[in-house]
């Protein structure tokens, strides 16, 4: 293997350290210990992992975790009351609502019933406006931790050409946004792109968000790229159940400059950027500095 490897899961221990001195700082210089509500509707058994994960990542950087398990059935102007009840609670200053929601409900309707400024998953089509015209605003949670690593590599990211496969409001998009923000020169990828593989070839940097295993093979790996892999696929391979990327691993970390691994690239990013979320919306809720390097 040539590339070097980018190691989200040291990265991410990194920022939860970072989050975890701003909020005992909080606590002691103004007596404030931010929160982070998680809303989870139903028992999917993958939320269900996602949002205990969550709450316990809170806990252990000293910020309160407030859960509220709604059956199923829940109708939704009673989801609607309890975030309104979040929004006007100083106590809480991120409110996450855990998708995806059970088929009767309106996601959109509820995401953007979310005070904004407490929206820590950066959902919300204010903050997703703010993002776009280049607004303090708060980011989604994965392309943030994408923008971090490539940051703490390259430093500037200037004049640098991106290509980011996929298009998604959750990933792709804010991810395409958040390049152009720091002066790449950004191309965004998806199912009907002509000639995928060149216009990879052209990147110094790529960014896959698809959700499909082992896609992008080394050949459309320019020389020295940068490749961040947030794709998590489920596989069988040798009779064992495996965590792949969009990437195949082995044959672009031999032409790539840099690359994220799948297990332990993007994902363990997600959750740390989660909490940087939340201690910079306890931050602007106060008038109070935000942390340094914790947002876009
Ligand atoms: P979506 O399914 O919402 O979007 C996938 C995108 O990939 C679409 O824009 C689609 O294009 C594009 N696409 C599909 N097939 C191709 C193709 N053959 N060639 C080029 N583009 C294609 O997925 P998400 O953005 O939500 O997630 C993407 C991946 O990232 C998934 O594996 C997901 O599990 C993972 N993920 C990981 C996270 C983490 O914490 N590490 C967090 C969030 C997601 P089109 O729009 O034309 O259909």
């Amino acid at each position: 293997m040539a590339a070097t490897l980018i190691d989200g899961k040291a990265f991410a221990a990194k920022v939860r350290g970072q989050v975890a001195e701003h909020v005992a700082r909080l606590k002691e210089e103004h007596g404030i210990t931010p929160g982070l509500a998680v809303v989870l509707v139903g028992e999917d058994p993958a939320s269900q992992v996602y949002v205990r994960s969550k709450g316990k990542s809170t806990v252990e950087v000293g910020m309160n975790s407030y859960e509220h398990k709604l059956d199923a059935e829940t109708s939704e102007a009673d989801l609607l009351a309890l975030i309104g009840k979040l929004n006007s609670d100083p106590a809480v200053n991120g409110i996450l609502v855990q998708l995806p929601l059970p088929k009767h409900m309106n996601e959109e309707l509820v995401i953007n019933s979310i005070a904004p400024e407490k929206d820590v998953d950066g959902f919300h089509i204010s903050n997703v406006g703010l993002l776009g015209t280049g607004q303090k605003s708060m980011v989604p949670c994965t392309p943030l931790g994408c923008l971090m690593m490539l940051r703490d590599h390259h430093g500037s990211l200037s004049g640098m050409d991106a290509v980011v496969i996929g298009r998604s409001n959750i990933v792709g998009k804010p991810m395409a946004q958040l390049l152009l923000g720091d002066s790449c020169t950004v191309t965004i990828a998806h199912s009907r792109t002509k000639d995928l593989p060149e216009v990879v070839r052209r990147a110094d940097i790529v960014v896959a968000a698809v959700g499909r295993p082992e896609m992008v093979p080394g050949d459309w790996i320019k020389e020295g790229a940068t490749v961040i892999d947030v794709g998590i696929n489920r596989i069988e391979r040798g009779g064992k159940n495996v965590l792949v990327g969009d990437v195949d691993f082995a044959s672009a970390a031999e032409r790539a400059g840099a690359i994220t691994p799948v297990p332990g690239g993007v994902g363990p990013m997600t959750i740390a950027c989660l909490l940087a979320n939340t201690v910079t919306a306890a931050c602007r809720a106060h008038n109070l500095a935000e942390p340094e390097g914790l947002t876009a």
